[in-house]
């Protein structure tokens, strides 16, 4: 959407392609995608639908991504918003801009509508304390609670460094009432990760739960940056050698893994 500078997906991953992270995606699936496909069994027990998911969790761990694949996963459409960054585009017409947002989730729904950074609404610059941060939550809030408008269709995530940060009132029940930990990949996430970043490219020997021990503490985009650093010595390799592409090798990973260091602490 031109006006709104934001535009819209139609994701194709979905949760088969993210690696580990099972608890999670059991979360989501009960907590937005059942409420959303069966809401006559939600209402049989009095439960209201609605709501959203906060994670939190270091960067690069897959948050965006997750939430992402939660769109491919039903085959909604997918909106993300990285609210400091649109703070910026939007400036003196958040409010009115936000509700824009929310509308165009509502006319594409279903939508999975994805907010990152979502702590920034409370005002992480100095600019944006006091008032004008309070009513642009306030407005977020309304049209989270859907007070105008039914959000049908409309599955809220939002994503935070920083959970401490977010406002109080988001995480009162019926909003962000579930607030999970997006934790670094584990061993075997993240031989996981690995093999499914491979699925379609040419590859040999590779020893994945091998390379996962190697690959302590990298996130989920290290070891992206992991796979591609090894397709460009493969692609460098073949150019400058005239020789045909050559398969990616467990060893061409290995040396990868040596040459990029994790950027997660733990
Ligand atoms: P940020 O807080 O920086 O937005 P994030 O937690 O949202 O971080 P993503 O941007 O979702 O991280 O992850 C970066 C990339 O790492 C993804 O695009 C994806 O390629 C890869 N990745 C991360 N986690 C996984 C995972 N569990 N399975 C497969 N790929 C992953």
């Amino acid at each position: 959407d031109d006006e709104l500078g934001i535009e819209i997906e139609r994701p194709k991953i979905g949760f088969a392609d993210v690696g580990g992270m099972e608890a999670l995606k059991q979360e989501i699936r009960v907590k937005i995608i059942y409420p959303m496909e069966h809401p006559e069994v939600y209402e049989a027990y009095g439960k209201k639908v609605g709501g959203g998911i906060l994670m939190y969790g270091p960067p690069g761990c897959g948050k965006t991504y997750l939430a992402r694949a939660t769109a491919g996963e039903i085959k909604a459409s997918f909106v993300s918003v990285g609210i400091d960054d649109v703070l910026d585009m939007w400036m003196g017409q958040s409010e009115r801009k936000l509700h824009q947002l929310f509308q165009h989730a509502r006319d594409n729904a279903p939508c999975v509508l994805f907010f990152d950074e979502v702590d920034a609404l409370g005002g992480r610059r100095s600019d944006m304390q006091s008032g004008a941060a309070r009513q642009l939550i306030n407005q977020f809030l309304a049209e989270l609670d859907g007070a105008e408008h039914s959000n049908e269709g409309v599955l809220v995530l939002a994503a935070t460094n920083a959970p401490w940060h977010v406002d109080g009132a988001f995480r009162r029940p019926g909003r962000f009432d579930r607030v999970l930990f997006v934790p670094p990949p584990d061993e075997p996430a993240r031989a996981d990760i690995l093999r499914i970043q491979c699925a379609g490219k040419p590859t040999r020997d590779i020893d994945y739960a091998r390379l996962a021990k190697r690959a302590a503490k990298y996130s989920g985009a290290d070891l992206k940056a992991v796979l591609d650093l090894a397709i460009e010595a493969k692609l460098t390799e073949a150019i400058q050698s005239g020789a045909p592409p050559q398969p990616i090798l467990g060893r061409d990973l290995e040396r990868a893994i040596k040459q990029h260091k994790p950027t997660t602490q733990e």
